[in-house]
C-alpha cells in the first residue's frame, strides 16, 4: 500500500456531532470517535423508534445512519442483514474521546475483536449507562449478546484500554497521546496523533467558561507545543458569542430559588454533567434546600466517587443529598416493584429517603432534581404553584425527554413558572478563535459543527471544509 497520510471524515460534517475520523498511515487506520448521528437518525425515527432489529445492520446503512465500511461491523448484525462476506477489518483501533452519545454511541456495531481506547471516567461513565438502561441494541459498548437474542446466551466483551493524560499509544507508525479537556460530561479528552508524515490534533468537545478551565488550557499548550499541521476543531458554537459560565447558572437559579421560599422548586438538567450537578447541589445547599435525586443518579455518583473521589462528589450521606423513592410503578406487586438496586439505595440510606408526601408536606426543603423523564411523579406531589429550573446542557433530546409543547402542558397544569438557566459544554466563537491563534495550525479542519466555513474570518487561518466520505491527503 502506499505510503501515505489520509484523513475522512464518515460523521460530523455539517452537523453537531456524529464524528467519525478516520486517520490512515503507512496504511494503517485509526478512528477517532464513532458517534450517533442525531441529524441522520431524526430525519427517519423518532427518538423512542429504533430501526428494525430483525434486518441487522441493514436499516442503518440504508438509512445513512452508519457508514458501509468493511469488515468492522458485528457478525450477527451482518449476517441479519444478509452479509455475511468476511472481510479484513478497515481499523484497527477506536479512540473515543468522551461518554457523549455523538462521539461513543455507535461503538455498539462494532466488531469485538477491535481495540477500544477510552479514558477511565468515560468507561465508569459508560459501564454505569449500561447498568441503568439494560439491553439496547444502540448502546451497547462494553459488550453485547448475539442477536438474535436467545435465552441464556452469554456476552461478547469488547477489548477496552484505558488511558489517562498523557499516554501515549502506538498503532504501527501511528502514535495517539489523548490530553484532558473540559467539557460538560467529566472525563473528555482531545488527542494529538502523529503520523510518519504529520501531526494532528484534535479537540474532542471542548469549553474554556466551563468549572475546569485549567483541562483545556493544558491540551492547547501541548497541542500548540506539537506545532500541529492540522487541528480538527469542533465548532458547535461558531456562530455565537454568549459568554455564560456556569457560575451564571449558578447566581440565576439561586437568585430565583431564594425569591421562592415557600414553593416547590423542580430542577430539570442532565444528571450525567456533573458541573451541573454540582451547581444544583451548591444551590440548593446555599439557599436551605437539599438536592432530591433519584435512585439512579446516588449509583451514577456512588460509582464516580469510587477510587478517591476523584471529582470531589458530595457522599449520599451528604445533608444536602436527599433520595426519592417513588410509589410503586405498577401498584400489582407490593414492593416487590423496586428493583433489588433500587432498594438497596433505599435501604442503605434510610433517613435520606424521600417520598411524595415528605415533599408535599415540605415543598421549601428541597429542590427536586428528576428531570423531564420523571415529570409524572407532580401527580404525586400534586403542587399548585412553584418554579422550574430548566437548564439542560446537550443539543439532542437524548433520554426520552417530552416535547417542548406537552412539557409546557405539564408546568401549566400544576402552576410551575419556568426559568431557563444554561451554560453550554461548548466553547463560543470567540474562546474558539482564542484557542485555534493560540495552537496555530497549518490547516485547520472544522467538524462537529454547521457553519465551519466562519472558521474562515479566523485572521491567517488555512480551513478546508471537508466533504463527508472524501479522503483528504495530508
Ligand atoms: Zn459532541
Ligand atoms: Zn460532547
Amino acid at each position: 500500500m502506499a505510503a501515505s497520510s489520509k484523513v475522512s471524515f464518515y460523521g460530523g460534517v455539517d452537523e453537531i456531532g456524529g464524528n467519525k475520523i478516520i486517520i490512515e498511515d503507512k496504511g494503517t487506520r485509526i478512528v477517532l470517535d464513532f458517534g450517533k448521528s442525531f441529524k441522520a437518525r431524526s430525519k427517519f425515527y423518532d427518538w423512542n423508534e429504533t430501526p428494525r432489529v430483525a434486518n441487522g445492520i441493514g436499516d442503518f446503512i440504508a438509512m445513512g445512519l452508519l457508514p458501509d465500511l468493511g469488515g468492522i461491523y458485528r457478525e450477527d448484525m451482518l449476517a441479519l442483514a444478509g452479509r455475511s462476506k468476511k472481510e479484513d477489518p478497515l481499523a484497527v483501533a477506536f479512540f473515543l474521546s468522551h461518554a457523549h452519545a455523538d462521539h461513543l454511541d455507535y461503538v455498539s456495531f462494532l466488531r469485538e475483536d477491535l481495540e477500544l481506547y477510552m479514558g477511565e471516567t468515560t468507561k465508569r461513565i459508560v459501564e454505569s449507562l449500561e447498568y441503568e438502561r439494560g439491553t439496547r441494541l444502540e448502546f451497547e459498548i462494553t459488550g453485547y449478546k448475539r442477536r438474535p437474542l436467545e435465552k441464556g446466551s452469554s456476552r461478547i466483551a469488547r477489548k477496552i484500554n484505558t488511558f489517562v493524560t498523557g499516554s501515549k499509544i502506538q498503532i504501527d507508525s501511528i502514535e495517539v497521546e489523548p490530553i484532558h479537556v473540559d467539557h460538560s460530561i467529566p472525563g473528555c479528552y482531545g488527542f494529538v496523533v502523529r503520523t510518519s508524515k504529520n501531526t494532528i490534533v484534535y479537540s474532542g468537545d471542548l469549553r474554556i467558561h466551563g468549572n475546569n478551565p485549567s483541562l483545556t488550557r493544558d491540551f492547547i499548550e501541548r497541542a500548540a507545543a506539537e506545532k500541529p499541521d492540522i487541528m480538527i476543531c469542533e465548532g458547535t458554537r461558531i456562530d455565537e458569542t454568549s459568554l455564560t459560565k456556569e457560575k451564571d447558572v449558578f447566581d440565576v437559579c439561586k437568585y430565583f430559588v431564594e425569591r421562592s421560599k415557600r414553593h416547590l422548586v423542580y430542577a430539570d438538567y442532565s444528571y450525567k454533567d456533573i458541573d451541573r450537578f454540582t451547581t444544583f447541589y451548591n444551590v440548593a445547599k446555599s439557599t436551605g434546600r437539599a438536592l432530591l435525586i433519584h435512585a439512579k443518579v446516588a449509583r451514577y455518583l456512588k460509582s464516580l466517587s469510587s477510587g478517591g473521589n476523584p471529582l470531589k462528589l458530595p457522599s449520599l450521606g451528604d445533608e444536602n443529598i436527599l433520595i426519592y423513592k417513588p410509589r410503586e410503578k405498577s401498584g400489582v406487586y407490593h414492593d416487590h416493584d423496586y428493583s433489588k438496586e433500587d432498594r438497596e439505595i433505599y435501604e442503605g440510606n434510610q433517613s435520606q429517603v424521600w417520598t411524595a408526601e415528605n415533599v408535599k408536606r415540605n415543598p421549601s426543603k428541597v429542590i427536586i432534581a428528576l428531570g423531564s423523564y420523571q415529570i409524572d411523579q407532580l401527580v404525586d406531589i400534586s403542587p399548585t404553584e412553584g418554579l422550574y429550573l430548566h437548564s439542560s446542557s446537550e443539543p439532542f433530546n437524548e433520554e426520552g425527554e417530552l416535547s417542548e409543547e406537552k412539557m409546557k402542558n405539564w408546568l401549566d397544569r400544576f402552576g410551575l413558572q419556568r426559568i431557563h438557566a444554561h451554560c453550554s459544554g461548548h466553547a463560543s466563537g470567540r474562546d474558539l478563535n482564542d484557542i485555534v491563534s493560540s495552537i496555530q495550525p497549518r490547516l485547520l479542519i472544522p467538524i462537529h459543527t454547521e457553519h465551519g466555513g466562519l472558521f474562515k474570518l479566523f485572521h491567517g487561518l488555512k480551513v478546508k471544509v471537508p466533504e463527508l466520505t472524501k479522503e483528504m491527503e495530508i
